[in-house]
């Protein structure tokens, strides 16, 4: 870009230096030191600093700047000479402005400043050629002014469309980022359960996914918790919808708190809940159900409804270990965890059990709750203590 600007320019004084020896004959060395050794290498310069990051303002003094000093080289060239050409040359003045604004595309500001300051320096200068009449002056400003006027209406309608492009390239641009920001929404509301916040199914299928692909040896020793609350159709019917919905929004809160930092726990639906830790061992499953377990149980939520002896909101949980690698794995997973959850439920609920291949083992309630002690939620369990056990 810079390399063909620095050609162009090069070229254009150049031409300029031909037309200066060609009309005027006696001008070869003045010329030739101004236009080369002055004016170009101020040229090329403005074109540096126009490519660098500097205010516009600046720019636009730099480049006014230049244009001056090539109006008066122009001049001091003209001065220098004694042809009677002269006099015609004088009138490539406003050609000359017309073509750098055009070709500059400059601002209309600019070009209107530069042109009231090339006027004054031309028709300053104007009086010292030999042989100006005041005929020749009025016949100059007939060709002169309105070439400028065109010049500038021309760079007015350019700067008013330069304008207009790039306010709708801004527009443009704000409309992407918004409809960019819209996406996103969409894609995290899509999967985001809206009561609870948590992930749901399909939030759970692409994080099974994200994990095969990006960490697949951690998909390889996975565990699964499916966590039901229990008589949960019962605190509904009793307390109301909207207090069902708050103890779901509440049991989702402290289950997420009990859980391991990258464990993903999704809303399954309806009030069941799943919780999948990859890279976690089987022995870790059992104090992972049972942290679960206390936590739900340790928000004391009254459940008066319920038939069994704990009048609380309490969760069962079915859990599983295994792999997960494959949609197949993951499915025979969740078919054990499965069987498990059905153990818990059927074994009186408020408990946990775990399929270890093919068999299920849990308890119901932690040792201090067991014992009958206090413990650090607050409450004592009043059932009876699950002895660990295998389900077949
Ligand atoms: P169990 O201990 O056997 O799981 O009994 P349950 O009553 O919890 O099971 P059931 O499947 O009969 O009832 C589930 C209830 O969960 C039915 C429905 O009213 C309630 N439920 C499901 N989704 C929502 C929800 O988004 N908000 C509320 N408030 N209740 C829900
Ligand atoms: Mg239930
Ligand atoms: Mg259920």
């Amino acid at each position: 870009m810079l390399k063909t600007a620095v050609i162009s320019v090069s070229l254009f004084y150049l031409s300029c230096y031909l037309f200066d020896v060609f009309l005027l004959g006696d001008v070869t060395f003045i010329g030739g030191v101004l236009r080369f050794g002055v004016i170009l290498p101020l040229t090329l310069g403005l074109l540096i600093y126009l490519g660098r990051d500097n205010p516009i303002q600046h720019k636009e003094v730099a480049a006014i700047g230049v244009a001056l000093a090539a109006n008066i080289v122009w001049c001091v060239i003209l001065l220098s000479s004694n042809s009677p050409s002269v006099l015609s040359y004088f009138y490539a003045a406003p050609t000359f402005q017309m073509a750098i604004t055009l070709a500059a595309a400059s601002p209309f500001r600019p070009a209107l400043r530069a042109s009231i300051f090339t006027f004054c320096l031309n028709y300053s200068a104007i009086f010292f050629l030999e042989g100006v009449t005041i005929g020749y002056v009025m016949q100059h400003l007939v060709v002169y002014m309105p070439t400028v006027v065109m010049t500038l209406l021309v760079s007015h309608h350019l700067d008013v469309e330069a304008r207009m492009g790039y306010l709708r390239a801004a527009e443009n641009e704000a409309l992407k980022r918004e409809l960019s920001r819209q996406n996103k929404d969409l894609a995290r509301l899509s999967v985001t359960d809206p009561l609870t916040r948590l992930s749901n199914r399909r939030g759970t299928d692409l994080e099974l996914l994200r994990l095969r692909n990006e960490t697949p040896e951690l998909a390889e020793s996975a565990l699964l918790f499916i966590i039901d609350v229990d008589h949960f159709k019962a605190f509904n019917d009793g307390y109301g919808h909207g207090a069902g919905d708050m103890a779901l929004k509440r049991l989702a809160r402290a289950m997420r708190r009990a859980l391991p930092i990258d464990a993903h726990l999704a809303r399954h639906g309806g009030e069941e809940f799943i919780a999948v830790l990859a890279g976690h061992p089987p022995e870790e499953t059992h104090r992972i159900a049972e942290d679960l377990r206390r936590a739900v149980r340790q928000l004391d939520i009254p459940h008066e409804l319920t038939q069994d002896r704990n009048r609380h909101v309490t969760i069962s949980i079915g859990a599983a270990s295994g792999s997960m690698a494959t949609t197949r794995d993951f499915d025979d997973l969740m078919e054990r965890a499965d069987r498990a959850l059905y153990a818990a439920k059927a074994d009186g609920r408020n408990t946990w059990r775990v399929n270890e291949d093919k068999s299920e083992t849990g308890q119901s309630e932690s040792p201090g709750e067991r014992a009958g002690e206090p413990h650090s939620g607050g409450s004592i369990e009043t059932t009876e203590a699950e002895p660990q056990r295998d389900v077949a």
